[in-house]
């Protein structure tokens, strides 16, 4: 299936040109057409499966720029999810032959100001938070009632945050046959009664999210513990023999850095950043075809576009601010069904959006240096999860697994985890005792 199918106006094609999406995603495939009839939709998908551009192309498609009142509301239960949100719809708009505008309502802005504005011009298409875009539609000051399509995104997470009463609020005020579509990673029992509240015989679609990386990336995540990364940098492009290795940091200054530190260590490195002039540029991408170069540094200028074939090793001297980049960055190594490894070295202030990157579906393997040598490592959750491995278990239970795992029989899983709770409960019970003899004896210490 290609874009051209759904036969959006000229300005859509160009801003998905400009994004370089080749063909929709399956969430796009599905989920587009079914908009454009006017459906009411679940979308149980995550992110990562494109649903973003999968209701916001159809819908920015169909808004009418000579209307000059709100036609589309989409809530996100964050102000960064809105803002993610909206600098994609922005966009996409910017192409548009006749403005479309697009307005934020989030918490912590200037009400008054959005106040003020809102009296000379509504928006076509308000983002937002459910709180502030519901203090605005109370306050009369943002006109939703003619909405013709209404978005609840990450609707899960919008009940999980206590949001859902501010939702509905919103959508008691629009009218009946308003198009509802609502996203979720999963439906939970609370968020049903919502549903059947609002949704007219929805279509229910469920899109796995699409495979971020290539099958022949292996992803490592490497802990600097403290030391210097530069060393550490220099430690991972020499131990190996890398055919053209890309160090990627976030900025001109830290790659000019990385650049002198592994040419004062005597290695050849090419650098690519917005500092250097295009022409320049040009010449050291050519030379890098060539293959003059083992070594790059680079800024995210190189991640997207630039082709260079043959990259055998990415490595993220920093996690990019925005995580879409780490994709693009790592897309460049394992292309055509060539191997290839990305290695992203983290410290502990980076552990959010580590999380956020597996949130996204991209798995890490852990690994360490260890006498010069690049070994696998335990996971840096290892505490959290210990609970649930054989670690901690008994003799007894530890035994039961591992026989297990040979032999599948139906329901295994069920009777493991019946040990393990039971054991669990046991533990608790011991604990229980034992802290309540304690706190006998302590009494018994204190009166005498
Ligand atoms: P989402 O699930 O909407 O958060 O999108 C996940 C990522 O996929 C984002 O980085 C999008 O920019 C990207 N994306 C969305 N649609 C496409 C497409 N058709 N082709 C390639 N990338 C896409």
């Amino acid at each position: 299936m290609t874009f051209e199918s759904f036969m959006f106006q000229d300005f859509i094609y160009q801003a998905l040109k400009e994004s370089g999406f080749e063909e929709p995603t399956e969430a796009q495939e599905k989920l587009i057409p079914l908009i454009q009839k006017g459906r009411d939709v679940i979308g149980q998908s995550q992110t990562g499966s494109g649903k973003t551009h999968a209701f916001l192309l159809p819908l920015i498609d169909q808004i009418e720029p000579e209307k000059k009142e709100v036609q589309v509301v989409i809530t996100a239960p964050s102000r960064e999810l809105a803002e993610q949100l909206y600098q994609v719809a922005k966009q996409v708009v910017a192409f548009a032959p006749s403005e479309i505008r697009v307005t934020k309502f989030v918490g912590g802005t200037d009400k008054q100001r959005q106040l003020e504005q809102l009296q000379h011009r509504q928006p076509q298409l308000v983002i937002g938070t459910p709180g502030r875009i519901l203090d605005m539609a109370n306050e009369g000051a943002l006109l939703i009632h003619k909405s013709q399509a209404f978005v609840v995104d990450e609707a899960d997470m919008t009940l999980d945050l206590g949001f859902l009463p501010e939702v509905d609020q919103m959508a008691a005020k629009f009218s009946d046959d308003i198009q509802m579509l609502v996203f979720s990673a999963t439906v939970p029992q609370k968020l049903r009664p919502f549903l059947k509240k609002y949704l007219t015989r929805p279509l229910i679609e469920e899109i796995k999210p699409k495979n971020l990386l290539s099958e022949t990336i292996e992803n490592w995540l490497i802990s600097t513990k403290g030391q210097d990364k530069k060393q550490l940098i220099y430690q991972l492009l020499t131990i190996g023999q890398p055919y053209l290795a890309v160090v990627f940091a976030n900025t001109k200054e830290r790659v000019d850095e990385i650049t002198e530190f592994l040419q004062n260590q005597g290695l050849k490195v090419a650098k690519i950043h917005g500092g250097i002039s295009p022409r320049e540029r040009k010449r050291v991408m050519r030379q890098i075809h060539q293959l003059d170069y083992q070594y790059v540094v680079a800024t995210d200028l190189a991640a997207r576009g630039i082709d260079i074939e043959g990259i055998s090793h990415v490595i993220n001297a920093e996690i990019p601010r925005d995580l879409d980049f780490f994709i693009h960055r790592v897309g460049r190594t394992g292309r055509n069904q060539l191997k290839g490894t990305a290695i992203t070295l983290y410290e502990p202030s980076d552990e959010r959006p580590i999380n956020d990157l597996e949130k996204m579906g991209i798995v890490f393997e852990p690994k360490e240096i260890k006498n010069g040598e690049i070994v696998s490592t335990y996971d840096r959750n290892r505490r959290k999860k210990r609970e649930k491995t054989t670690e901690e278990l008994a003799p007894e239970t530890m035994g039961y697994v591992k026989k297990q795992k040979k032999q599948v029989k139906p329901g295994y899983k069920k009777k493991i985890k019946h040990e393990i709770d039971k054991k669990d409960q046991e533990k608790r019970k011991l604990e229980r005792r034992r802290q309540q003899r304690s706190a006998k004896s302590q009494k018994k210490n204190s009166r005498r």
